[in-house]
């Protein structure tokens, strides 16, 4: 109670309380040593928040008070009540939800009866939260308040045995009990509750986005529970999706919209290098095909569809977001309505696309007067606009993803305050949106709690800010408190009530959750490696508004963890031993978080064997694969294990070490033994596409490439020749493609990768992470790009190299020379030298392949899986 009345409430509305805080003789006495007068009351018609409000409240005074108390759709003769939701008594009694805010509630005890109730709106399934718009709990979250201030209940982490809820012998309330109290946000969505189901998780496993099918759904409902308990869900209907491609589709109509546009009009299109580009990249229509939003057809287009779709469904709520990834129009009247250019250069497209967002919310507004919207500010259209100000029906949810390296880096973190700003003065209504950590961080523990303070602080701000919608994790992770720590429940408890110090809530949290022993050990574990990390982020080069993920690589994590792994080893320890003696809860809590520090440990190691194994030769080899192999295995398994629930994010940890590679092993790599020994010839090839000098019949040649992901039989064949000469390393490609007629082939080098390619990878340094990459197309079109570790990859590189490709009836060769100093070296090199190196083929005619000639079973760029280039002497 000493927290709210310490509050500065008046200024937010949130909270008017007149309450006695001591126990008085004229208090209410609910329950003494095992029984009660009181019975609880629920409408027969109540609310699923009523309804699920009155089940937890008869279950924690059975926990806690040892009572059973009975539960009745109206009052009992000779009982007193505790009425939950709407009821006809309580409006007898005065007390009803009227005049609340979604989610608000009331707390009022009337002549010996108690009322809890709020502003419920059923709107389905009520544990079903991280939606467009869920279901209103008002009157839910009276009993969570009740429970809290009376009961001394608390939810420290999902599961059952994540509650506090010690015995009492005597529960009381005070005769003149009367609170009220409104959320500040309306969007409290924190990913530590899952609306994911079994089905959409195992799609992404068939898809090969993650290796594991770690769902369960107890935990799951678990999760989803402990987010209600936290008062999480979303109170305006917000539906922001990248999402053009469902309402004007450029190749495929889908649900929303019957037809197709991109044959008929190709001019609804962005025009991309002198073309309509009326056609997606990649799968699903969510990149590529962009709109060209200057052309009013366009805007008239779709807002007829949304319109059709309104009519005949009970949607309301639509999303005016692009497509993902880019590539906007570059016709002179789209450009003309940008203003600025942004710190690359790249033009900054938040006044074209609002406009274009207001045409549509404008017209279907006036068919549809009851329609939302909602649109991204992301990317090209992160900063706010300068001449447009968005219709009131638009929501705008800005997207901040990778918030802490921007927050670490000063100069990022005054851009993203100004954008964040400028938003919510120049927009009514703003939700931030921000893949927090990246897509989890590979589950390793980062608390930040300091972040989250300066991130409500300046929300709170002002009035336009509707809340957060906050990732922390990978899709369909549960709540991974060995990452996370006290961030998400100090986070709910600030979306409620920003003006709360968040070092008092923090202490709050690990003195509770783990007790007086090894809370502070714990709290002083997660702030030593949150610093750490912050240092070494701080260190990594991030440019302009984009973060990018190559923060967060192998190199970063190493130098954290590694700077603090005595201090937090020590800590766990202490912490573990604290709780040894004391009861399970606390035991099973310490131990979520001591599987976080478990897991760094083995990825650290992991990472230093893999390295290892990457540079031995020679006896010593087995041995260090099989030690690396041990450790990357150990370290899934222990992220995968049914009893790191709660603990640790084995999704995130998949998605992150397919999509950045840490370079880590857990099986033989399927190529790692293949050997190509290139022989020394005296004359370099004339480099045109024709393998027609003699050297090319003598060059080592390999055509056993194989499928890139699972190593299977490639559909098509592809042969690489090699062969060392005075001027360079001579490499050729010969592929056969029966169906030559579909080739995709990019017209532009910009575009290389979004067609046919052949590529080749050598590690000709010392480290495993510095590698040269060298791409090209039927077109004879190529790229070469250096990695550079740390440093990151430049995409600009120019090394000597000739190249040509040559294309025939039945497949296309592609012959590449590339000099040796751009290799490293001034001429071939001694004999013996082993190179890591790797050949692949991205085939993507209407039927796409990837195959390589060591298959790495993710991206192509890791070097630990490549096989070996040797030179004959
Ligand atoms: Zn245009």
């Amino acid at each position: 109670m000493k927290r709210f009345l310490l509050l500065p409430a008046a200024s937010f509305g949130l909270i008017h309380l007149a309450l006695s805080s001591s126990a008085r003789a004229d208090d209410l006495e609910i329950a003494r040593d095992g029984a009660s007068r009181y019975e609880i009351v629920v409408a027969a018609n109540a609310s699923q928040a009523a309804r699920e409000g009155a089940a937890e409240l008869r279950r924690l005074m059975r926990v806690v008070a040892g009572v059973e108390l009975s539960v009745a759709a109206d009052a009992t003769e000779g009982r007193r009540q505790i009425v939950v939701g709407a009821h006809p008594r309580a409006a007898a009694a005065g007390v009803s939800a009227a005049g609340l805010k979604a989610d608000g509630f009331r707390m009022r005890t009337v002549e010996g009866n108690v009322y809890l109730l709020g502003e419920d709106r059923d709107l389905g399934h009520f544990f079903w939260i991280n939606n467009n718009e869920s279901s209103h709990g008002g009157s839910y979250f009276a009993v969570i308040e009740f429970a809290e201030r009376f009961l001394g209940a608390r939810w420290y982490l999902p599961g059952p045995l994540g509650e506090e809820a010690p015995p009492r012998a005597r529960i009381a309330v005070p005769s003149n009990l009367d609170v009220t109290q409104e959320p500040r946000f309306a969007h409290r969505y924190l990913d530590v509750v899952t609306s994911k189901t079994h089905e959409s998780l195992k799609k992404l496993q068939t898809q090969g986005v993650v290796d594991g099918d770690y769902f369960d759904a107890a935990s799951a409902a678990e999760a989803t529970r402990w987010g209600r308990r936290l008062r999480l869900g979303n109170n305006s209907n917000l539906n922001v999706q990248h999402s053009w491609y469902w309402w004007v589709p450029a190749e495929k109509p889908n649900s929303w919209t019957p037809r197709a546009y991109g044959k008929e009009h190709p001019e609804y299109f962005a025009l991309r290098n002198g073309q309509r580009a009326a056609r997606y990249r990649g799968a699903g229509g969510a990149h590529g095909g962009q709109l060209c939003v200057s052309n009013p057809d366009v805007a008239r287009t779709y807002a007829e569809n949304v319109i059709a779709y309104a009519k005949r469904t009970k949607t309301r709520s639509f999303s005016l977001s692009a497509n993902d990834g880019g590539e906007h129009c570059e016709c002179a009247h789209c450009r003309a309505w940008d203003l600025e250019k942004d710190g690359n250069g790249e033009p900054i497209l938040t006044d074209r696309l609002m406009r274009f967002a207001n045409a549509v919310a404008e017209r279907v507004t006036v068919e549809v007067p009851d329609a939302t919207f909602g649109v991204y500010a992301y990317h090209e259209t992160r900063a706010p606009p300068r001449t447009v100000r968005l219709h009131p029906a638009i929501t705008v949810s800005d997207v901040y993803n990778y918030l802490p390296s921007l927050f670490l880096h000063p100069a990022s973190r005054a851009l993203m305050e100004a954008d964040l700003r400028g938003w919510r003065t120049q927009s009514e209504k703003v939700v931030l949106t921000s893949y927090y950590l990246g897509e989890g961080f590979w589950s390793l523990p980062w608390s930040t709690l300091e972040i989250q303070g300066w991130l409500m602080n300046l929300l709170r701000e002002y009035p336009s800010s509707l809340g957060v919608r906050m990732n922390y994790a990978g899709p369909g992770d549960l709540p991974p408190m060995g990452m996370l720590g006290a961030d998400p429940w100090v986070l709910s408890r600030l979306l409620w009530n920003p003006n709360q110090s968040v070092e008092a809530l923090a202490r709050e949290y690990y003195l509770g959750a783990f007790g007086p022993a090894a809370g502070p050990l714990l709290q002083e574990y997660f702030a030593t490696s949150g610093r750490a990390l912050a240092r070494e982020a701080a260190k990594r080069p991030l440019e302009g508004r984009h973060a990018g993920s190559s923060v967060f690589g192998a190199p970063m994590i190493e130098a954290a963890y590694s700077s603090v792994r005595e201090p937090c080893a020590s800590l766990i320890r202490r912490a573990t031993a604290a709780v040894s003696e004391r009861e399970e809860r606390y035991r099973w809590r310490v131990d979520r978080v001591a599987r976080g520090w478990r897991f760094v440990e083995l990825t650290l190691d992991a990472i230093e064997a893999a390295r290892t194994a990457g540079k031995t030769t020679g006896s010593g080899r087995k041995g260090a694969w099989e030690k690396a192999i041990r450790l990357g295995q150990e370290r899934r398994a222990l992220a995968a294990s049914p009893e790191s629930r709660f603990a640790l994010a084995p999704y995130s940890m998949d998605l992150m070490d397919k999509a950045v590679p840490l370079g880590l092993v857990t099986e033989m790599p399927i190529g790692g033994e293949l050997l190509l020994r290139a022989p020394r010839m005296d004359a370099a090839p004339v480099v045109d596409g024709r393998l027609d000098e003699p050297a090319w019949n003598r060059a080592a040649e390999s055509s056993s490439f194989r499928e890139n992901a699972r190593g299977g039989a490639a559909a098509v064949k592809t042969q690489v020749k090699i062969f060392a000469c005075a001027e360079g390393l001579a490499v050729a490609f010969e592929c056969e493609e029966p169906r030559m007629h579909a080739l995709k082939a990019a017209k532009d080098a910009a575009t290389l990768w979004s067609g046919d390619v052949v590529e080749l990878f050598l590690v000709t340094g010392g480290g495993m992470d510095s590698f040269s990459q060298f791409a090209v197309n039927p077109n004879g079109l190529a790229r070469a790009v250096a990695h550079r570790g740390d440093r990151g990859a430049d995409l600009d590189w120019k090394p000597a190299w000739k190249y040509a490709a040559r294309k025939s009836t039945d497949g296309w060769c592609a012959e590449i020379l590339i000099a040796w100093k751009s290799l490293g070296c001034d001429g071939p090199p001694p004999g013996e030298t082993v190179w890591p190196a790797d050949f692949f083929r991205e085939r993507s005619t209407d039927a796409q392949e990837l195959s390589g000639w060591s298959p790495t079973g993710g991206p192509f760029a890791l070097p630990l899986r490549f096989g070996r280039l040797q030179f004959s002497p």
